[in-house]
């Protein structure tokens, strides 16, 4: 395949009025039931996108399997695809440089919000960890372009992929093991807010921690008093932050490796936290029962609505993790509760915590409503890059 393919050559796709509307509207996604025409289009290839009458909407990548068949790139017409990749990778890692403070770990890429869609990259200190979700950026011309800019511009110990086998298969991408890329080495040390933290690369969930978090860590952190309580712990991002704070804390998973880690992660950090083990909705049930009372208490659920079906699920789920530990808190404590579900929007979510308040028979004052960190950016017009929702409220 030659590197820079002529106008002429680029296939075109027509999408419908709402498709027009949509990427007219600031959007990037145009889903398949919106495509009036894409004859052979290869799975994964640059498009020139038209209107219904032939207009130009702009260059965008093709999936031939997604139900978001196209992702705008360009509202240009784009013939050097590698060149435009390495403009965007390098805006991106310029972008974190002005604003990312107090860590060697942030995510330097995230996809559609810079621009680059399909794309995640996470740095730990000196490891680069790549997720690539669509047939465009699976390419191998693209992957090298990527990986080697990566390479070049970083000079990290080692480059990681890290893949999801569902996401594969939805794109009929050949099945590929998470695997290093460049380097050998798969672990390190990495530290955010003054915290550190142990990282292997090839375990863990998402890419091995949750930065999104970073931010939401320090300012609980600025709250937290007495002795807390961090369900969902994970590897302790939330109770190693508030460890200083507080007399004691105790951290909740229901993952042993996660424990296993977050316990290697307080040592690191001559920290005693309590880790325990358990099912978080059966443990606050008990607790609650037996009167146990605390003065921080964050709450950091997996995302209870994967699709828009699971909503009302999710929102009893929401509800009642945050009423029992309403119940639990001592008055004049802290609560920090998070959803990172897309499909709970902020509204919905402050919503829930009041009704959870109401049947507590607690006022819930709110000291911060946060989002995901900087370096995770949310684009305007493109809804589903905003996804954390972070409370801090006091409970009296
Ligand atoms: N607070 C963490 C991230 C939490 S991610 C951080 O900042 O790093 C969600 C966590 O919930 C995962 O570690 C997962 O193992 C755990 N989990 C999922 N279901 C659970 C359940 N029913 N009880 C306890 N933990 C659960």
């Amino acid at each position: 395949m030659p590197l820079r393919s002529p106008q002429s050559e680029v296939s075109k796709v027509k999408v419908s009025p709402r498709g027009a509307t949509r990427l007219k509207c600031g959007h990037v996604w145009v889903y398949r039931s919106d495509i009036l025409s894409a004859d052979g289009v290869q799975p994964g290839s640059l498009v020139a996108v038209t209107d219904q009458r032939g207009k130009p909407l702009g260059t965008a990548l093709y999936s031939s399997t997604s139900q978001i068949a196209i992702r705008l790139i360009s509202p240009d017409p784009i013939t050097d695809l590698p060149a435009l990749l390495r403009e965007r990778i390098e805006n991106a890692i310029n972008y974190r440089e002005s604003l990312v403070r107090e860590t060697d770990a942030y995510r330097v890429i995230f996809s559609e919000a810079d621009f680059l869609p399909g794309l995640i990259v996470d740095r730990y200190n000196d490891i680069l960890s790549l997720q690539i979700l669509t047939q465009a950026m699976d390419s191998t011309r693209i992957r090298e372009t990527i990986i080697s800019h990566l390479a070049q511009r970083f000079h990290p110990a080692s480059i990681i992929e890290r893949t999801d086998p569902r996401v594969r298969e939805l794109e009929t991408l050949a099945p590929r093991a998470s695997a290093l890329l460049h380097g050998d080495r798969s672990a390190t040390t990495f530290t955010m807010n003054s915290v550190r933290f142990h990282f292997d690369a090839l375990a863990g969930q998402k890419t091995g921690a949750f930065l999104d978090q970073r931010e939401n860590y320090a300012a609980a952190a600025s709250y937290a008093k007495g002795e807390a309580l961090d369900v969902f712990c994970y590897q302790g991002g939330f109770a190693l932050h508030l460890s200083p704070g507080c007399s004691q804390v105790t951290g909740v998973d229901s993952s042993r490796p996660a424990l296993e880690t977050a316990d290697q992660n307080a040592t690191l950090n001559g920290r005693e936290i309590e880790w325990i083990e358990a099912n978080a909705f059966d443990l606050l049930r008990d607790y609650a029962a037996a009167n146990r009372r605390y003065d921080t208490v964050v709450l950091d659920p997996p995302a209870f609505a994967k699709s828009k079906r699971d909503l009302e699920a999710a929102m009893r789920g929401y509800k009642e993790l945050n009423l029992r530990a309403l119940k639990m808190l001592r008055p004049g404590g802290t609560l920090v509760t998070c959803s990172c579900s897309y499909h709970v929007n902020q509204d919905s979510f402050l919503e829930t915590l009041g009704a959870a308040s109401l049947d507590a028979r607690r006022s819930l004052r709110l000291l911060e409503v946060r989002g995901q960190a900087k370096d995770h950016p949310i684009l305007l017009n493109i809804p589903e890059t905003a996804y954390l929702k972070c409370v801090i409220a006091s409970v009296s």
